[in-house]
């Protein structure tokens, strides 16, 4: 996947800026050009993925309340940018009103425990389902030197 950069989409009403740690530097640019044209803009930082219900929580109301014709920037890695993206379409932010901008890996190969296939998911946060067996995994964070992948787990017993 090609490198996408930010850019500055200039005469919006207001500007929201969503970044992780990893983001800031790459919002930097079109917040300067914000700023330099006084327009109106936030910023919110994403710091912690333990806290993922909290911050989640806050994003969806934080953007639900954005009036028609704010534009979004969304610079984090891409587990957290994934996450935001699905808040900003939930909330109703089109294409055309929103730039995401992933950093990293953007896949991670998981390990079904069930069927013991490999396969290559979106770096999301949590789940995904099993390509070969069709089953939820909840993805974990430990990492298998042998599989090389994510151990993804079942719900099932
Ligand atoms: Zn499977």
């Amino acid at each position: 996947m090609e490198r996408i950069t930010l850019t500055y989409v200039p005469y919006k009403k207001h500007y929201v800026f969503c970044v992780d740690e990893a983001g800031f530097s790459e919002v930097a640019e079109v917040m300067m050009h914000v700023q330099s044209d006084q327009a109106s803009y936030e910023l919110f930082q994403v710091a912690c993925v333990k806290d993922f219900t909290v911050w989640h929580t806050e994003m969806e109301e934080r953007l639900f309340k954005q009036k028609m014709g704010t534009y979004l920037y969304v610079a984090a890695s891409w587990d957290m940018l994934n996450v935001i993206k699905h808040i900003a379409i939930d909330v109703g932010f089109t294409d055309e009103e929103a730039q995401y901008r992933g950093i990293g890996e953007q896949e991670k190969a998981v390990f079904c425990c069930r069927c013991h296939g490999v396969t290559k998911v979106e770096n999301i946060l949590f789940c995904t389902k099993c390509p070969e067996c069709g089953i939820s995994l909840t993805i974990s964070d430990h990492f298998s030197k042998n599989k090389e992948a994510y151990l993804g787990y079942t719900d099932i017993q």
